[in-house]
């Protein structure tokens, strides 16, 4: 069986700089999958080249079995793969409930885009509470729902989420954390970076550790968790 993603030699490089320096890896369908690094590491990176945004310089991206590498993202998005970005990326002056109509920008199925609305208010109810207020007045945890829900709302096959947990607290890291779980549940596949090793490994099926633009390690996330070289670089134990 092929990977639903697969990532092979990816080279990305911004004029000298070689961010990423041709990594392989892949996500099966269901999968929660996980890339930890530290700062630098070429995490967001790869996931804007994955998602159509940067052009590789090296290698190729395959996406259920069709090369996306030279695709428009919004092509991309239409096949069935979401992006929610790192620093959120919201947009301040729209509506929360304008913000997630442009998860659905590729989508005429007007019923279904009402049901999927009603979804994501059921999962983060401060949504549905605010949705006629400028995003932009947010927390930065309620930028991150609204992002996770833009993602949503174009109905993915696969969804990449870039650090969810960056800046939040504690409690609402585990909200972020468990709605990645019940989106696995139902269905989606995850493709999650997380410079917060140890909630991302405990929920990854698989986990890839990048150091300065190269996999230095993999396995699954469980036997990665436990792992002395990622104890001692990501988790802060002696
Ligand atoms: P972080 O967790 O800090 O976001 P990351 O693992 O996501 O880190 P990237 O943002 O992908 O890392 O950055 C990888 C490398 O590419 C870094 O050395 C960074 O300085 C460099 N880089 C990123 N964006 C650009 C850019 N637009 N121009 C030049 N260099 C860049």
């Amino acid at each position: 069986m092929t990977a639903m993603l697969e990532v092979k030699e990816l080279e990305v490089a911004y004029g000298k700089i070689v961010a990423v320096k041709r990594i392989s890896f892949s996500v099966e369908q269901g999968q929660v999958v996980t890339l930890i690094g530290t700062n630098g590491a070429g995490k967001t990176t790869t996931l804007r080249t994955i998602s159509g945004l940067l052009r590789p310089t090296h290698g190729e991206v395959w996406f259920q079995g069709e090369r996306i590498d030279q695709m428009a993202a919004h092509e991309i998005v239409k096949r069935g793969l979401a992006h929610s970005p790192e620093g959120r990326r919201i947009f301040p002056k729209l509506t929360v409930e304008e913000n997630l109509l442009l998860g659905a920008f590729a989508r005429n199925d007007h019923g279904a885009i009402k049901t999927d609305l009603d979804a994501a208010y059921d999962l983060f109810p401060i949504l549905g509470e605010r949705r006629k207020q400028p995003a932009g007045t947010f927390s930065g945890g309620e930028q991150q729902m609204l992002a996770m829900g833009r993602a949503m709302m174009s109905r993915p096959k696969l969804m990449m989420l870039d650090e969810p947990s960056m800046g939040l607290s504690p409690i609402m890291m585990k909200r972020i954390m468990s709605t990645v779980s019940e989106l696995q549940a139902q269905g989606t596949t995850i493709l999650l970076v997380e410079q917060n090793a140890q909630a991302a490994l405990k929920r990854a099926d698989h986990g890839y550790v990048l150091e300065v633009g190269s996999i230095v390690l993999n396995g699954p996330g469980r036997e990665l968790l436990v792992n002395d070289q990622v104890r001692k670089a990501y988790l802060g134990e002696d």
